[in-house]
């Protein structure tokens, strides 16, 4: 059973992420009235956190930065949202409460809901249910608290920029290594069913005979760089399918793939572990799958997104051996799994507090636009349906972060493949973004600010 989790405990866990997203910020007093602070909360949340339930009521929808922005805990939806007063601000919805259950991840722990892949299905969270999951829905109340806060401490508050050239907005760019070996095998038995024998003979030869068109590791490095961009590979050491089948990877780690990962390591890619089927729930499977792949690595992302909001935050190998993780996603849709651009501290209901390795939350994967389970996108709708997500996370000073699987730079993917990919890497680079691997991210996010002036 979780801890019941206090008033003092949410605010604070809210509070660390507003003064995370505008670093030097003032700091003045923020809360509910018992307090009697200078930037004051409606309180309305009390008491849905002392039940288990795991939806609130249905959100009020206020305008916002020119957006229409769903408000949990709000009870007085006629009254203007911020009341500037003399010295002091009032904010009539309860945003601490809804900052709260969005960013913790409350419906994810409470609801029994999952997937046939043991995942808290899309479909039944409430960024499905009221078709919010595009909008970062956390950093639109921490910009009425922005304004709350101007208004009080007499200060503009910049939201956080990232690197030397201090970008409005970062770009994360992964790949998950499922696969190196097997990109031969769609086209010859393609070629077997059509009965062309002598195409068929000729790929067999090819496969025999030169490297697959998936062991392409270093050629996805050249093509990120040409954006400035160095990536992150997520090699998945485990080669046996799951109990049930599912696969994991189709090559071994060997030494000769190893030391190719040093190489790109040395040209500034990072490498990080693909956490085998399993492992999001075992800490034994982590630890020996850890042990046994003996790579490089700060950051962690599980294959098929695997996470079980129960356990998986909680394995206390996570922060033993990572820095930072980067599962969190819906692979149903693109956007906000935790409605939050930035990366955050994940709460851990079992302890009722924060837990200290970072989520560099993902916000698209490259099979989520185009799979029969998933979108189906035409390849000219992907920019287009993906520009005003990263609009509002450059806006709000985020972290932009894309997945797309070394296989899908296989030149006969035309659906979600290497020239969707450049469409979004060309977008990002116009629009400033500045390419970080995780670890550069985490480095970053996790320094000392430098004290306001
Ligand atoms: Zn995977």
């Amino acid at each position: 059973m979780p801890v019941s989790i206090s008033e003092e405990v949410r605010l604070a866990y809210v509070l660390r992420h507003f003064w995370l997203t505008y670093p030097g910020a003032p700091q003045l007093s923020i809360g509910y009235a018992d307090i009697q602070p200078q930037v004051e909360i409606a309180k309305v949340g009390t008491s849905f956190f002392a039940t288990t339930a795991p939806y609130p009521a249905p959100p009020q929808w206020r305008e916002w930065l020119g957006q229409q922005v769903p408000f949990f805990f709000d009870d007085a939806p006629a009254a203007p949202l911020l009341v500037l007063q003399e010295n002091r601000a009032f904010i009539s919805a309860d945003i601490i409460s809804a900052a709260f259950y969005l960013l913790s991840g409350w419906q994810e722990y409470f609801s029994t809901e999952r997937d046939q892949h043991g995942r808290f299905p899309y479909a039944a969270s409430v960024q499905q249910q009221y078709s919010f999951v595009a909008l970062p829905v956390v950093n639109y109340y921490f910009d009425v608290l922005r304004a709350a806060v101007e208004h009080v401490s007499g200060q503009l508050l910049q939201p956080r920029r990232w690197g030397d050239q201090q970008a409005a907005f970062a770009a994360f760019i992964s790949h998950d290594v499922d696969n190196l070996h097997s990109g031969w095998k769609a086209p010859a038995k393609a070629a077997l069913q059509q009965r062309q024998l002598g195409r068929f003979g000729r790929l067999l030869w090819q496969h025999l005979t030169q490297p697959d068109a998936w062991d392409n590791l270093e050629a996805v490095a050249a093509q990120v760089a040409q954006y400035g961009g160095r990536s992150t590979f997520f090699i998945l050491p485990n080669h046996c399918p799951a109990s049930n089948g599912t696969p994991n990877a189709d090559y071994r780690l060997t030494r000769r793939l190893e030391q190719r990962l040093e190489q790109l390591e040395y040209q500034g890619c990072e490498t990080g572990l693909h956490g085998s089927l399993g492992t999001s729930i075992s800490p034994g499977k982590l630890r020996s799958e850890i042990k046994r792949a003996n790579l490089n690595t700060t950051g962690c992302r599980f294959h098929y997104l695997s996470w079980e909001p129960r356990l998986t935050p909680f394995i206390a190998f996570l922060r033993d051996f990572f820095s930072y993780d980067s599962t969190l996603c819906f692979a149903e849709y693109f956007g906000f799994r935790h409605s939050y651009c930035l990366p955050f501290y994940p709460f851990d209901f079992n302890v009722g507090q924060e837990v200290e390795f970072l989520e560099i939350p993902l916000n698209v994967m490259d099979a989520t636009l185009h799979h029969p389970n998933y979108l189906q996108l035409a390849p000219a709708e992907i920019l287009p349906a993906l520009r005003p997500m990263f609009a509002k996370i450059k806006r709000f000073g985020g972290v932009a972060s894309v997945l797309w699987h070394n296989q899908n730079f296989d030149p006969a993917n035309t659906t979600n493949g290497p020239r969707q990919f450049h469409e979004i890497m060309a977008h990002l680079q116009h629009e400033g973004a500045a390419f970080r691997t995780g670890r550069d991210i985490w480095e970053e996010f996790t320094r000392e600010p430098t004290p306001n002036s």
